[in-house]
């Protein structure tokens, strides 16, 4: 599939591990802000067609998550997932032709109770 951020700097091609089937929301303090959902991708199933130099990497906590977003317009297109360092989350909504409303109700990530994050701050 194609993959744009808003003003189009930045596009990706995406292969995904297992379709929509993986779509998941996530209320750990970051994606709570974010608010968008994630679908899995291996590390191979991303490639950056344009605009990589516009891409801005975000990490925070335990900095093990690289979070990709455009530097122009902001949009969030991928992150390296901490949960499974061999696997991108993506953002549904960049991708081609998805509506992230046809997906209806998406499951939550217990991001707040992430194993990883026993006493420190999800
Ligand atoms: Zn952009």
């Amino acid at each position: 599939m194609q993959g744009t951020c808003h003003c189009g700097a930045v596009e990706l091609d995406v292969t995904l591990s297992d379709g929509f089937a993986t779509a998941r929301r996530c209320d750990c303090s970051f994606c709570r802000r974010r608010g968008a959902i994630a679908v899995s991708a291996p590390l191979s199933g991303i490639r950056v067609v344009r605009g990589a130099d516009k891409l801005t990497l975000y990490q925070w906590g335990a900095r093990t998550a690289k979070h990709y977003f455009c530097s122009i317009c902001g949009i969030y297109t991928h992150h390296q997932r901490r949960s499974n360092p061999q696997e991108f989350g993506v953002n549904v909504a960049i991708l081609e032709g998805v509506n992230p409303r046809d997906l209806g109700e998406v499951p939550w990530a217990d991001g707040v109770n992430h194993p990883a994050d026993r006493g420190r701050l999800a």
